[in-house]
């Protein structure tokens, strides 16, 4: 499962964050998914709660919001959020767009004490 290895991750990156932040424990963590990455959230979550067991992290909540894919027309500037990367843009037309966003997993915030 994908998500195991992504919470796997998650976990490694909350230690680095912990020891950078002189944290005593993080209470809660909200992390973005996009959602070209793959990951279902549901599961991320479970897997969040199966890996975080035994770890300084067990007290940890984990908040995951969605992030749309967020394209923006490189020819006339326009930039919006769709659901599928197989697109024109709206506005001119052109199948000339960049992806700007819903590709990563990003961790957008966490609490400590
Ligand atoms: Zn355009």
């Amino acid at each position: 499962m994908h998500e195991m290895s992504v919470a796997r991750s998650l976990i490694k990156s909350l230690e680095e964050i912990k020891d950078k932040e002189g944290l005593l424990r993080i209470t809660e963590v909200r992390v973005k998914v996009g959602i070209l990455t793959g990951v279902e959230p549901s599961l991320l979550e479970k897997a969040f709660y199966y890996i975080k067991r035994g770890t300084s992290f067990e007290d940890t909540n984990i908040i995951i919001e969605i992030e749309g894919i967020r394209v923006k027309c490189i020819n006339c500037g326009y930039e919006c959020i769709v659901k599928a990367y197989n697109y024109a843009c709206p506005s001119c037309g052109s199948p000339e767009i960049s992806l700007e966003g819903g590709d990563s997993l990003i961790i957008e915030s966490v609490k400590g004490l």
